[in-house]
């Protein structure tokens, strides 16, 4: 298993982490055991468990047993059932009930508190301008959860929440139809109809801007939907030309700015164990470029960070120069110092590029390299 710095908690997670959301529903005991075990054996340390069920919540903790010490669990505050069905509840005091008996279960400490689903403006009200981001100040200066996260679907609305300073992380819907799809559309509900094959203009700018403002202010992000709800590997479902793989989709989330984990929803140990056969897959299966660049191609020219133009003569991790180069251009009077550090530690930077050209005959999205690497001298 690999590791990433979770921005700035102070947290290592394991690139792969499980969303617990689909071993709920009445599955048998047994079935969790083996789902959670096989997670564990692969070196999953990060746990998803935004499920409001007392039942679930306690199967989970059970099947972790003595290794809940050694993992991460990402809980979520104002996720409820009071309607016997999942819930968003700003409600103070029910948002407690719930959140407490979550605290009970995992032995008192939570390490990333999230506040649930913050999508609307509306959503961002009812958290920001209440008592519910005081409640959640309250539990992290109480030792109750070690970090403020949050979980959205909406880049605006996540920039504007990130911007407010509280929160540390955050959990995002990261997958390429998402991210490609037009501004004005709201990604859940392609979920539940057809993404629509002629949409696909170009990157979200507004997802781009956000993936470029967690990495500025070290901001991790764990990954929720990375195959949209299946349909991304799926031939009949795919925007894309051809299906995805498991591999390319987590590759795909994996290779965003600030991205740590993806917290793929396995219901089975053997689901668990494909997802984790991506820790041994070569960088050629890995490769995602293929796929996306026979969708409509309107975004030549932007770097999507998949080092299909790899290997590079001078040694140059391209894909990594052009994601803090990217960051950096979010605004050049101001380079955060993080990103201008992580530069610092790549052992071949920009500069050391001899101009074979190499990379941009194999780049499919018709990427500058060249000049971008005349350009991250900004990075120095
Ligand atoms: S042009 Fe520069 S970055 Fe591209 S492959 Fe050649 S040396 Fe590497
Ligand atoms: S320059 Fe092109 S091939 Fe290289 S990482 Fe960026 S998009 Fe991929």
């Amino acid at each position: 298993m690999e590791y990433r710095k979770m921005g700035k908690t102070g947290l290592k997670t394991s690139i792969i982490g499980l969303g617990c959301e689909h071993l709920d529903g009445g599955k048998p005991y047994a079935q969790i055991k083996e789902t959670v075990d096989a997670a564990l054996e692969g070196g999953v340390n990060i746990f998803d468990m935004f499920m409001p069920g007392k039942e679930i919540r306690e199967a989970v903790a059970k099947a972790l047993g003595d290794r809940r010490k050694d993992v991460i669990i990402q809980g979520h505050i104002g996720s409820t059932d009071v309607k016997q069905q999942y819930d968003i509840s700003r409600d103070l005091p029910t948002a407690q009930r719930y959140f407490e008996e979550l605290l009970r279960i995992f032995g008192g400490h939570i390490e990333l508190g999230m506040m649930f689903f913050i999508d609307s403006d509306k959503d961002y009200e009812d958290v920001f301008e209440t008592g519910f981001a005081d409640y959640v100040q309250r539990l992290k200066k109480q030792g109750d959860i070690g970090n403020i996260g949050f979980s959205s679907h909406n880049p605006k609305t996540a920039v504007k929440a990130i911007n407010t300073g509280l929160p540390e992380m955050l959990m995002f819907s990261v997958n390429p139809a998402f991210d490609m799809l037009p501004v004005d559309e709201y990604t859940l509900e392609h979920l539940e109809k057809d993404f629509g094959k002629d949409m696909f203009k170009g990157i979200d700018p507004d997802r781009a801007a956000l993936y470029a403002l967690c990495d500025r202010k070290q901001i991790g992000i764990t990954v929720m939907k990375t195959f949209g709800a299946g349909k991304l590997l799926s031939a009949e479902y795919s925007p894309f030309s051809e299906p995805l793989s498991v591999g390319q989709c987590v590759h795909y989330a994996l290779s965003r700015p600030g991205v740590c984990s993806v917290l793929p929803g396995c219901k089975t140990a053997a689901e668990m164990r494909d997802v984790l056969k991506y820790l041994m897959l070569d960088e050629k299966e890995k490769d995602y470029s293929k796929v996306l660049s026979a969708a409509r191609n309107d975004f030549r020219g932007k770097c999507l960070y998949c080092s299909h133009c790899q290997p590079c003569p001078a040694n140059i991790d391209i894909a990594a120069v052009n994601k803090y180069l990217d960051v950096a251009m979010l605004n050049t009077r101001e380079i955060p110092q993080s990103i201008k550090a992580q530069y610092g530690e790549l052992p071949y930077k920009g500069d050391s590029c001899v101009k074979c050209g190499h990379c941009e005959s194999r780049c499919p999205f018709g990427v500058p390299v060249m000049e971008n690497m005349d350009r991250s001298s900004i990075l120095s």
